[in-house]
């Protein structure tokens, strides 16, 4: 390479592309210039080698922003750590951008062992977990529910069944690994000799190459389907909770068994109860008297109702615990039960009937101003004379 070219213009995209315009703009220039469809070819392993380490640096949100404001020196020395040269690494970049190319998956995204990983050299291979985010009620959180969820799993596609080779066409035994996904590598340090095995290069270890990719998968032998899923939600989860479901992930390869999939559980929030870990915090509004006299009332809870003391001179904000009343939930040592808790306010009523007017009437009449009140107003009513007669 003599002169570096800028990124954006190697891939042929604007500044501002985002990010699934860098990834689409790639993958045209890495089909169009893989080793694989150019054997000896070195002008285009050459710009094979530059898309991808355009690719690197703009598909990473850091990278690219160094690379935006500070040019190549920014970015170089991370680069090179990827090593320019090592194919297995750039086959590895380019099948798992095909693995997992779904545009809008909101929803939806891979998760551990997905992009990126090395490969195992050849035979079966697991398929990748994956995790989705599921929404539930209050309610349901508190109780525990069954669900069904559809969720949309790679397949099998069935334009080549699989093959990831075009109509007609099919995949053919490796050349340079003989169909068996490992390759040899020697490499002599001083006197020394290291042989290793590792994925072949040309083949990214599948054994199998693909001249004329499938044009309904591009060649990664996937598609798209819903899958039904039933979920069995414990009583007591909070938001964050995950559930593992073995085997649901995405399908493995070359009879590999399935990844597993992840649900992460969003509970809304409740109109009354709130929850705080395993405790359930409420605010309610008492009647003034009873605040001052104490009293008794009853109070829902989501595990029946509750009566409850409220003691004499029970202040404003106070809180008021109930032991054991708040979420119930099943644990590896047995139950375990979270507080329920009661943050009082004092109510003030809008109306009011005669009776009670007149009532309040005689206890204002009775009632006098808090002495400690009336004491400081005459010190700083005497202060505020003497200083203006000083003045
Ligand atoms: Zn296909
Ligand atoms: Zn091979």
């Amino acid at each position: 390479m003599s002169k570096k070219r800028d990124y954006y213009e190697v891939l042929g995209i604007s500044k501002d592309a985002n990010e699934s315009q860098i990834k689409k703009a790639f993958r045209q220039k890495a089909m169009q210039y893989h080793p694989d469809r150019n054997p000896d070819n070195p002008e285009a392993s050459e710009k094979f080698k530059e898309a991808t380490e355009a690719y690197d640096i703009l598909s990473n949100p850091e990278k690219r922003s160094s690379y935006d404001r500070f040019g190549f020196a920014a970015v170089q020395s991370d680069f090179s750590s990827v090593n320019v040269g090592d194919f297995s690494t750039f086959s590895d970049l380019f099948s798992s951008l095909f693995r997992d190319d779904f545009s809008g998956d909101d929803i939806f995204s891979q998760f551990f062992g997905g992009r990126g990983r090395s490969r195992r050299p050849s035979g079966p291979q697991k398929g990748s977990d994956l995790l989705m985010d599921y929404r539930i009620t209050f309610e349901e959180a508190i109780y525990g529910t069954k669900k069904i969820v559809e969720v949309p799993i790679k397949k099998e596609c069935e334009t080549c069944q699989g093959s990831g080779a075009q109509d007609g066409t099919s995949p053919k035994s490796c050349p340079n690994c003989q169909g068996s996904g490992v390759e040899t590598v020697q490499r002599q340090m001083g006197f020394t000799r290291y042989i290793s095995q590792q994925a072949c290069s040309r083949c990214r270890g599948q054994g199998m190459i693909i001249n004329k990719p499938c044009k309904t998968c591009n060649g990664s032998g996937r598609s798209r389907d819903n899958e039904k899923i039933k979920l069995e939600i414990p009583p007591g989860v909070d938001s964050g909770f995950r559930l593992r479901i073995r085997n649901k992930g995405e399908e493995g390869r070359l009879n590999g068994p399935r990844g597993d999939l992840y649900v992460r559980l969003i509970a809304e929030t409740h109109e009354f109860y709130k929850r705080q870990g395993d405790n359930i915090i409420v605010e309610i509004e008492i009647p003034f008297a009873m605040s001052v006299l104490g009293g008794e009332m009853e109070i829902p809870t989501p595990y029946g109702t509750e009566k409850i003391k409220i003691p004499k001179k029970t202040k404003e904000g106070q809180i008021l615990r109930l032991q054991r009343k708040g979420i119930q939930r099943k644990t590896q040592y047995g139950m375990n039960y979270g507080d329920f808790l009661i943050l009082v306010h004092y109510h003030i009523p809008s109306k009011m009937t005669d009776e009670e007017k007149e009532l309040l009437q005689q206890l204002k009449d009775i009632s006098p101003l808090p002495p400690k009140q009336v004491k400081l107003f005459k010190k700083l009513i005497q202060d505020s004379k003497r200083n203006k007669v000083d003045a």
